[in-house]
């Protein structure tokens, strides 16, 4: 290992030459309190900048080891380092110069609390993985900067990483409110339960882009007949409202808080940080948003249980598509999410496809059966869950028909839920929606996909495919972009990243004899064992914690993706 001070001189020698000659810093650098490691040095001031790497031994760091005692801690405190790096490197006076010159930057993390490649903790070291920019003028090395920036800022950004100089208080706090929330989550299926909303949260945000808690909104305050009471490792008492397993439907006026409170539980998936309002909104980690997606591909899959008989005689136990209708997209979605063993399917009206979702009697009069492919999923809800435990959990302003088959019934009015079950089943037996069953095949015999990756698609003369993500969008990969705008259960970019290295990592060790969803799985157990690192050899940074569910989102909306049975 080179000593600091030798890379002090090397940076000075550099000065003012040609911005490649940049790359001979690559290699690990040992500074009095930390090691240094530049494991890519970029090719010029504009490009992507260049990633290093600290280490900092536990003598020097000095993390009590109760604070990361069990994965749950692990992952807590990993991310309140992700956030006080973030913090740290935000709050720092950067110099001018092209490009990127002299930015220090890590993965930025959102309100929830997620496993990252960013920040690692052992017996050992404390380890963070983020970006430096190295500096230039116009296209020439600025060498005194680079040593100011490499040798000055970022040994004094390492000591606002040390135990000694973080609030206590608030570190405990986070790892305490993180360990809590897993708790709740592990305890919701002993109850009976699909999700817990607490009794004070604040469920809406600022707005769509800002992720923030509503000011002055109104906290959330449970039914009594739904209240149910926890007593959570470090928090102790809570109580809060209980969404029974079964199906459960959430009505009320428009404008009062339904989407909000569905939103909450799409998101109750993950944890949240302390200030973030849902920090005890858990939902049941096996729970996926359904939504229609018109133009979403399908890839042969069994949509039998929920359209038959299309005009042209099209076959729907191996359906495919470029295109999808509405029903079609969200009849997908829900065999998808089936397919990987989904537990609770959440819809909302404002995103579903009406003809998927009701067919009353009028309609069923005037459009014979014989002459209507879709079985709506109100004749498949009950089945999906006597015969497959899948719960559901239906924003439904619009329509009474679904009071028959729920097992729940909240209403709300100006955010306040009540439990109207009683009442809607009431109404269901004195206005009959007569209704004629349309149960169309079953649920759950569909037949398992076999992944076969098309090695052409991810290769390009011989070479991996380029990888790129936007944002929560996309991901493009080679030559073909996977549209994820409606995986709505997709909270940060690194998530993305990590999927794509996923897709990779099956292409280049493909899974012998596995289904689709079996390769998947397998590839999930081995990073729950390896951790997310695994997915690639070179030390990313930026890889995010995701779910099964969602790397089969990313397939399956892949259009070179090749399924046979
Ligand atoms: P719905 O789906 O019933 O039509 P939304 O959930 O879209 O209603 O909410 C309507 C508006 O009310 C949104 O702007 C939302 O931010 C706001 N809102 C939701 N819940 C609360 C609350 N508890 N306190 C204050 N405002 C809220
Ligand atoms: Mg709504």
């Amino acid at each position: 290992m080179t000593h600091h001070t030798r890379l002090v001189e090397q940076l000075q020698q550099l000065d003012g030459k040609g911005y490649k000659a940049y790359k001979i810093i690559r290699g690990a650098y040992n500074f009095p309190r930390f090691t240094l490691k530049i494991d890519r040095v970029q090719g010029d001031p504009f490009a992507k900048p260049s990633q290093c790497r600290v280490l900092i031994p536990q003598n020097i760091a000095g993390f009590p080891a109760a604070l990361y005692a069990n994965h749950s801690r692990a992952v807590g405190l990993r991310d309140f380092l992700t956030r006080q790096f973030h913090q740290l490197a935000q709050q720092r006076q950067r110099r001018s110069g092209t490009g990127n010159s002299g930015l220090i930057a890590i993965t930025q993390p959102g309100p929830e609390i997620l496993e990252r490649t960013a920040a690692f903790i052992d017996d050992e070291q404390v380890e963070l993985r983020f970006w430096v920019g190295l500096p230039a003028r116009g296209r020439r090395i600025d060498g005194w900067q680079a040593a100011d920036l490499l040798c000055e800022q970022i040994p004094q950004l390492v000591e606002g990483l040390l135990y000694a100089q973080l609030s206590t208080q608030q570190l405990q706090h986070h790892i305490d409110t993180h360990e809590d929330a897993d708790w709740l989550r592990q305890q919701l299926s002993h109850q009976g339960l699909v999700a817990f909303v607490a009794d004070g949260a604040i469920l809406p945000r600022r707005s769509g882009i800002d992720r923030r808690p509503l000011d002055a909104a109104t906290p959330f305050q449970s039914p009594a007949s739904l209240r149910v009471e926890f007593h959570c490792p470090h928090r102790g008492a809570i109580t809060g409202m209980g969404i029974p397993e079964g199906i459960t439907l959430i009505v009320g006026g428009g404008y009062h808080g339904k989407s909000t409170l569905l939103k909450a539980l799409e998101l109750g998936i993950y944890n949240h940080i302390p200030v973030d309002g849902r920090e005890y909104v858990v939902t049941n980690g096996d729970a996926v948003k359904i939504r229609a997606e018109e133009g979403r591909p399908v890839t042969g899959l069994d949509l039998s249980p929920f359209i038959n008989h299309l005009p042209h005689q099209q076959n729907t136990t191996q359906f495919y598509t470029t295109n999808a209708s509405g029903s079609t997209s969200q009849a997908a979605n829900m065999i998808e999410a089936l397919e990987l063993d989904a537990k609770v399917l959440l819809i909302d009206e404002d995103t579903t496809a009406t003809n998927l979702m009701i067919r009353d009697r009028r309609m069923q009069s005037l459009i014979a059966k014989d002459q209507e492919p879709i079985t709506p999923f109100i004749d498949q809800i009950c089945p999906l869950y006597e015969e497959h435990g899948v719960s559901s959990i239906l924003v439904m302003g619009g329509s009474g028909d679904y009071f028959e088959v729920a097992d729940t019934v909240i209403a709300l009015t100006a955010y306040r839920p009540e439990n109207v079950t009683g009442q809607a089943h009431a109404i269901a037996g004195q206005y009959p929606s007569d209704r004629t069953c349309e149960a169309g095949q079953p649920i759950g015999t569909h037949q398992p996909r076999t992944l076969h990756l098309n090695p052409s698609a991810l290769e390009w003369k011989g070479r991996p495919a380029k990888v790129k993500v936007h944002e929560l969008r996309e991901i493009i990969l080679g030559r073909e972009a996977i549209d994820l705008s409606y995986v709505e259960q997709l909270v940060e970019s690194g998530q993305l990243r990590a999927i794509a290295a996923a897709i990779l990592y099956l292409h280049q060790s493909p899974p012998t004899d596995l289904n689709f969803a079996q390769a998947i799985r397998a590839i999930l157990y081995q990073l729950s064992t390896d951790g997310l690192s695994a997915l690639s050899s070179f030390p990313e940074g930026n890889f995010v914690a995701f779910r099964r569910f969602e790397l089969a989102a990313a397939l399956n909306r892949w259009r070179d993706l090749n399924l046979e049975d």
